[in-house]
């Protein structure tokens, strides 16, 4: 019954971390940095503030230094974040699937060394699978890692990548051998140590974090920074898709919340023809289809969290959730700026931003199609890809 209601304790963290971004981070993010870069160390401030509610620290468990919050919880934490800004719940994102990749799957050196960093908010990791030919079809990775001694020599390009220019360590999807499904192994490479160049990427929307290039060019690191164990990329990438493609949900279903709160506030304070704009029944209607889809998706992206933390398979709920809840964003961002009029396509008002974060949603984590080739794959076992 998690996904209806919230019991005292997720409400009491809802409600507290809340308070926070409503007092600190709205105006930081929607105001001050709109649009424009925020700085790693101020970055840095955030999310060593929000690790203390939970947000990376909860995905892991007590015994390796984090908060162990069940995944429904944290998620309930994260639609917050992303409900306030999207651009700040992508390095909350990144950085909690780092934690947990390195939690599960690294070796103890590893583990001692970067987790701590993540879990105080004083580090950022990136996560490297994109290419510039390589996005959909991950299979086809081309970044080669080749054996010299004891150390991989790493070359290659990585593109879209989340957290680049704040990253202190990439785990970085590299090709090790031509085997079709063990080809591909997680190697961690530290900025200090052995260097990566970024290169921002400027886009529609979320320009107030770091969307970026790698390039790594004869980039020699331990064979003992393996993650996860050699040609285990693969299995290990499809396992965690299911968990962070709900975060991806949440995400959207953030930004589609975000824009209903701010039409039904404009619709209420709007005049047209005598009366409040939420008076008139064509308005009442399309408010009414947006908080309708708003809660289905945030049904869809709960049941999913649910089964996860349950431990029962949930490819298909997880797609379907990231499916529904990103397209739903981008719809009800539309019809927050068609409430909005004139005034919605204009910086004064938020539902322009939104609507710009929105169309980002359906892309990242498994776009669009590619959930519903996984929806079609359950339901038929043909697999279309
Ligand atoms: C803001 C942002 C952040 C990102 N962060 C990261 C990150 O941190 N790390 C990382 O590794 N990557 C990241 N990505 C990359 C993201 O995962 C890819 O963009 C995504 O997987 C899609 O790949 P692509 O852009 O190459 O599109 P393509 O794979 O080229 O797809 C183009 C179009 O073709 C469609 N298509 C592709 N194959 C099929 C098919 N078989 N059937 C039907 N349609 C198909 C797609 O749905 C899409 O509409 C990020 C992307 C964005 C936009």
């Amino acid at each position: 019954m998690g996904h209806v209601f919230r019991t005292e304790q997720q409400q009491m963290a809802v409600d507290g971390l809340k308070r926070f971004l409503d007092a600190e981070i709205d105006s930081l993010f929607n105001k001050e940095y709109r649009d424009r870069f925020v700085p790693r160390d101020v970055m840095a401030a955030v999310m060593r503030k929000l690790t203390e509610f939970g947000l990376v620290s909860g995905v892991v468990s007590e015994a390796n230094g984090g908060l162990g919050l069940d995944w429904l919880t944290t998620l309930m934490l994260f639609e917050e974040v992303a409900t306030t800004s999207s651009d700040l719940s992508v390095p909350v994102l990144i950085n909690s699937f780092g934690a947990h990749l390195l939690e599960k799957l690294a070796p103890p050196h590893l583990k001692e060394r970067y987790l701590p960093g993540l879990l105080s908010g004083d580090n950022f990791v990136s996560m490297g699978i994109s290419e510039p030919d390589v996005g959909s079809n991950v299979l086809e990775i081309k970044t080669r890692a080749h054996r010299d001694g004891d150390h991989w020599v790493i070359n290659g390009e990585k593109c879209w990548i989340s957290n680049g220019s704040y990253s202190d360590f990439l785990i970085c999807t590299c090709r090790t051998s031509h085997d079709p499904r063990r080809g591909l192994t997680h190697i961690l490479i530290d900025r200090k140590d052995h260097g990566y160049e970024v290169r921002d990427i400027h886009k529609i929307a979320l320009n107030s974090q770091s969307t970026a290039q790698i390039f790594l060019n004869d980039v020699r690191v331990p064979v003992t920074n393996t993650i996860g164990g050699e040609g285990e990329a693969l299995k290990n990438t499809l396992a965690l898709f299911e968990r962070s493609r709900v975060f991806v949900a949440a995400q959207g279903l953030g930004t589609a919340r975000r824009a209903l709160e701010e039409a039904v506030r404009y619709s209420k304070e709007r005049r047209q023809h005598g009366k409040v704009i939420a008076g008139h029944q064509l308005i009442a209607g399309m408010l009414a289809e947006m908080a309708t889809h708003v809660d289905a998706a945030r049904l869809l992206t709960y049941r999913a969290a649910e089964m996860i933390e349950a431990g029962v398979p949930a490819e298909m709920e997880a797609a379907m959730a990231k499916y529904f809840a990103c397209e739903a964003a981008v719809t009800i961002a539309r019809q927050a700026v068609q409430i909005h009029g004139g005034n919605g396509v204009t910086r004064e008002f938020l539902v322009e931003k939104l609507a710009r974060e929105a169309i980002v949603t359906p892309i990242p984590e498994g776009t669009t199609q590619i959930q519903q080739l996984i929806i079609g794959r359950a339901l038929t076992g043909v697999s279309a890809f």
